[in-house]
């Protein structure tokens, strides 16, 4: 699904972000992005959007080498790509439906499809109920639903979901992560980027850590901090 071959980005200013990171994630997993602010997440990431290139090395999504993806086709690629953000990036001037609506609408899905599977998708993260309201009609919780809705609303393979509770109170955060855990127990790749200790060592996942650039660490059932 995910692979990294001896990846390093050095940024204009020198910054070595990733220093030779070779990893591989495979379809279907649940893996955790855990560091230090700087330690390098956020170029991870992005590198899986072909937002940076790699200064040297190779990503291959999905049997794609990124390199080979061209910025004309970008756009298309990115389809197969849900994110997840810290602070929802709703559109507050759409209601709950539309802004799942919206998202479809921008790959050109049939006006057929996206009757079919918005309610679906709202169905699945509990929101039927909530289709009129507007973004600011809802608390932090149900924004991150709406978030997850139309994140999935284009049944992406992977889904990268970058601090997805970091605005969140515990309660409401676990709800979200049983949404995560349903959603990749559907079949769907999730990366999911965190500063959350007691998530990630509650939910015994993979956990990838990185530290200056470099993978520190890299668990079956991993830890937020190993503490040995
Ligand atoms: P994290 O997401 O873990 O906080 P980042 O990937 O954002 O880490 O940053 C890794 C390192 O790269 C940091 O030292 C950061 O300052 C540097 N960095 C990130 N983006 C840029 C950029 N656009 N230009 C220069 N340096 C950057
Ligand atoms: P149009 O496509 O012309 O906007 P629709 O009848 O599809 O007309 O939608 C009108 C409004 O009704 C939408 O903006 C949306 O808020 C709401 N809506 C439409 N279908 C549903 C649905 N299945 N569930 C909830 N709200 C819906």
């Amino acid at each position: 699904m995910i692979e990294f071959k001896n990846v390093t980005k050095k940024y204009d200013n020198k910054v070595m972000a990733l220093d030779n990171i070779s990893v591989r994630i495979d379809s279907g997993e649940f893996v955790f992005l855990v560091g230090a602010s700087g330690a390098g997440k956020s170029t991870f990431v992005k590198m899986l959007l072909k937002e940076v290139e790699p200064t040297s090395g190779e990503v291959i999504v999905g049997n794609k080498n990124l390199k080979g993806v061209t910025k004309k086709d970008v756009p298309y690629y990115r389809r197969k790509i849900g994110m997840v953000f810290q602070d929802y990036r709703l559109i507050p001037t759409l209601n709950v439906y539309e802004n799942v609506a919206f998202a479809m609408r921008v790959i050109d899905a049939t006006p057929k499809e996206i009757r079919r599977r918005v309610p679906m998708v709202l169905a699945l993260v509990g929101l039927s109920d909530r289709s009129r309201s507007f973004p600011s009609e809802l608390s932090g919780g149900e924004q991150q639903r709406v978030s997850l809705a139309r994140a999935i609303a284009n049944n992406p393979t992977l889904l990268i979901a970058d601090e997805p509770t970091g605005n969140l109170d515990p309660e409401t955060a676990k709800d979200i992560m049983r949404l995560l855990m349903d959603i990749n127990k559907a079949g769907t790749t999730i990366l999911m980027a965190t500063h959350a200790k007691d998530i990630v060592d509650s939910s015994k996942r993979r956990v990838i850590a990185l530290e200056k650039g470099q993978i520190v660490r890299d668990e079956k059932k991993g830890r937020y901090e190993f503490n040995a």
